[in-house]
């Protein structure tokens, strides 16, 4: 586990304010195989950062399993923005057909979520599809209350992803909303992630191969899980993106849009031809890193300095599990 060589740290500017962040950084290396991204969030300890990196190893050393369909469709991203701004986000989505809304922002009301969500509506037409992701944030009373207000104000709403933190209220949630209940938090940071579906506790699972250790350790835990999947993405550049392509080309069934035409998120890319939707779809492809732009989106000195000790500490806590 040695010949993979940390080639860069990014660092690049987010559009607008999401999941806390203004900037998102992380690391390229390069391997046999290709170009791959690292890049846990720095909430991440050393030990559940070890999966990241498991995926960062694979792309680099592997490769991918065979994709079974040659274009993904995607939802578009709407973080927790105005009415205004929500409506010209899917418009100028690349003609996506489905929209995830963010939701349960700290400081904002039901008032602005209601806004957001018609503003989405207007934009996507009636035919479109709109979900919610509140990350986890409600408990279960308000949860029940949020998503009968919010189904209502987006005409219909296709599913709510993590509306409240534990499996068992996830499982108790959907007994009480009409809503389908997709899981995210409760797969990527659960020690068991077949307690989901144990407890008949969603509809939809979301994975996210870096949070999961790799495309074959998804594939392995959606056949296991046997809920329907949706791929999203950890907010990487298209490096890391063409990762949680390749999962969504190769898994069996691919019944949602999914969570990865997140490369408009950031104002700028390490790739000449970002994984953008087109017609509301990503094309199946590996897009390889372009010099001038690795030069433009290097971290500085020390940033990239703090992910080398990290990368350390991370090849050590996988070597004392070994
Ligand atoms: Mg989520």
């Amino acid at each position: 586990m040695t010949t993979v060589v940390p080639v860069l740290v990014y660092d690049i500017a987010l559009r607008t304010r999401f999941r806390g962040l203004l900037r998102r950084d992380g690391l390229l290396v390069r391997g046999d195989a290709g170009w791959a991204e690292f890049s846990p969030f720095w909430d991440y300890d050393a030990a559940e950062s070890f999966a990241w990196w498991r995926a960062a190893r694979e792309a680099a050393d592997l490769g991918w399993p065979a994709a079974v369909r040659d274009r993904i469709p995607v939802n578009v991203t709407v973080p927790a923005v105005g009415p205004e701004q929500a409506h010209a986000i899917v418009t100028r989505s690349g003609g996506c057909r489905t929209a995830k809304v963010k939701v349960a922002e700290p400081g904002q009301s039901l008032a602005d979520e209601v806004a957001r969500l018609e503003a989405v509506r207007d934009a996507i037409g009636p035919d479109g599809a709109i979900r919610v992701d509140a990350n986890a944030a409600w408990d279960l009373d308000t949860a029940v209350a949020r998503l009968a207000a919010l189904d209502r104000a987006a005409g219909g709403l296709e599913y709510a992803e993590q509306p409240v933190p534990t499996v068992d209220d996830l499982a108790r949630l959907r007994r009480r909303t009409h809503v389908p209940i997709a899981a995210d938090e409760s797969i990527r940071r659960a020690s068991d992630p077949l307690a989901v579906a144990r407890a008949e506790a969603a509809d939809v699972v979301v994975l996210k191969v870096q949070p999961l250790g790799g495309v074959r350790a998804c594939l392995e835990l959606a056949e296991r899980i046997g809920l329907p999947v949706v791929v999203s993405s950890a907010l990487e550049t298209s490096v890391g993106l063409a990762a949680g392509v390749a999962l969504a080309a190769a898994l069996p069934e691919l019944p949602y849009a999914c969570g990865l035409a997140t490369a408009q998120l950031l104002t700028s890319d390490v790739v000449v031809d970002p994984l953008l939707p087109v017609d509301g779809a990503l094309e199946v492809r590996r897009p390889v890193p372009d010099e001038t732009l690795l030069e433009r989106a290097a971290a500085d000195p020390e940033l990239a300095q703090r992910w080398a000790a990290r990368l350390r500490e991370v090849e050590r806590h996988g070597a004392d599990q070994a």
